[in-house]
């Protein structure tokens, strides 16, 4: 079927090159799978914007193909040329350095080096914990292939709109502006997408929404610590990034990586945070910790990072992301709102420090 979908593209021309798309290497990283097709427009020298009409004929024409159920294509650029008109800001990609969000004063990761530690769930709370603090929020939910912050933020039924400008306006809750892929394209549809792919739509999620002004955007990092992670460590514009981890002793090692992978790209940690530590039972007061506890402490103290606070396993922080009711914005009040709160403060003052891009010392005893 691939070389069908091909055959297809190149019956679309590219008014520039006078060539068919194909031949003018405008189609990259096409995947074909089970009769969904995916692929990114691509040009070195042309805004997305520019290249919208072509990615809509080429969507059409991969749609033509016999046995083709679902097509999904994006554009993203490279270098793009200036064009006589400004452009209203955020600006589009550029080469493959970092992406200029304009009047976003820090961007700030939220990584963990395996799934499942509740990055997602930090990421959702701080943010709005920050926000609840009065400052201008953004967050960006860069988990294409397991994207929660639509439902975590109460926003499963909200979709971006386009504006006149052709930035997207991103949909908010809890003062906070939210971007996510979980808005625009179906888990099993981006499951087939492939690094380019990939990095082609989160390029898009940075540069295309209109975020500015924020004082803080938080990107919520795909787990784990990979390339996909590194290449987009080093397109955004970090100010910084916070680490989670879970307790166990094994955390060490998972901690290190993600820390690693900050400073290959230069990107200072601000911190890292322990989550699922100990649980208190509510009718007993007892206290008892099954992941262990103090692991991602002890790592932060090896790796001379900050430490910025643990947080305990409490099943209606889990009820409350299912529910889309944050505790930071919903039970300020509550333990657990509180927790939030505290780390907030700690990564507010943090950022308005300067930061060390030095990285932590490894400490070997
Ligand atoms: P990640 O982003 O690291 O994959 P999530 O934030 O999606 O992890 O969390 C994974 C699951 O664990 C979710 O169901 C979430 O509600 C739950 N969870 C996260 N943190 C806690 C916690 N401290 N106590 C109880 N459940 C939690």
């Amino acid at each position: 079927m691939t070389t069908s979908v091909v055959k297809a593209l190149q019956e679309v021309r590219d008014p520039i090159t006078g060539t068919d798309v194909i031949a003018a290497g405008l189609v990259r990283g096409l995947t074909v799978r089970d009769g969904r097709v995916g692929f990114v427009i691509e040009a070195d020298d042309r805004p997305p914007r520019d290249l919208e009409p072509l990615r809509a004929a080429a969507e059409a024409a991969a749609r033509t193909v016999p046995g083709v159920t679902r097509v999904t294509a994006v554009t993203t650029a490279h270098d793009p040329a200036p064009s006589g008109a400004p452009r209203a800001a955020p600006k589009p990609p550029s080469g493959h350095g970092k992406i200029d969000l304009g009047d976003v004063a820090a961007v700030l990761a939220v990584a963990s080096g395996k799934g499942g530690v509740g990055k997602s769930t930090v990421a959702v709370n701080l943010a709005c914990a920050l926000a609840r603090g009065g400052k201008k929020v953004g967050l960006l939910d860069a988990d294409v292939y397991g994207p929660s912050t639509p439902i975590m933020m109460g926003l499963t039924d909200a979709k971006p709109q386009r504006m006149a400008d052709e930035t997207i306006a991103p949909p908010e809750a809890y003062g906070v502006k939210v971007m996510s892929m979980g808005f625009l394209v179906d888990a099993e549809q981006a499951m087939i997408w492939r690094g380019p792919m990939v990095m082609g739509a989160l390029g898009q999620l940075l540069a295309d929404v209109a975020w500015a002004p924020l004082d803080v955007l938080v990107i919520d990092l795909p787990p784990g610590t990979g390339d996909a992670q590194l290449t987009l460590a080093q397109r955004a514009p970090l100010t910084a990034a916070l680490i989670v981890s879970t307790p166990q002793q094994v955390a060490l090692a998972d901690v290190r990586r993600g820390v690693n992978m900050f400073r290959k790209v230069n990107v200072p940690i601000l911190g890292i945070i322990e989550n699922m530590s100990g649980w208190t039972d509510p009718d007993t007061g007892k206290t008892s910790a099954p992941f262990g506890r103090g692991g991602a402490k002890m790592a932060a103290d090896a790796l001379g990072a900050p430490f910025l606070g643990a947080i305990p396993l409490d099943p209606d922080l889990a009820a409350a992301s299912d529910a889309g009711t944050p505790p930071a914005a919903c039970a300020p009040e509550s333990a657990i709102g509180l927790r939030f709160l505290e780390i907030a403060d700690l990564v507010g003052a943090g950022l308005a420090r300067p930061l060390s891009k030095a990285g932590p010392r490894i400490v070997v005893n």
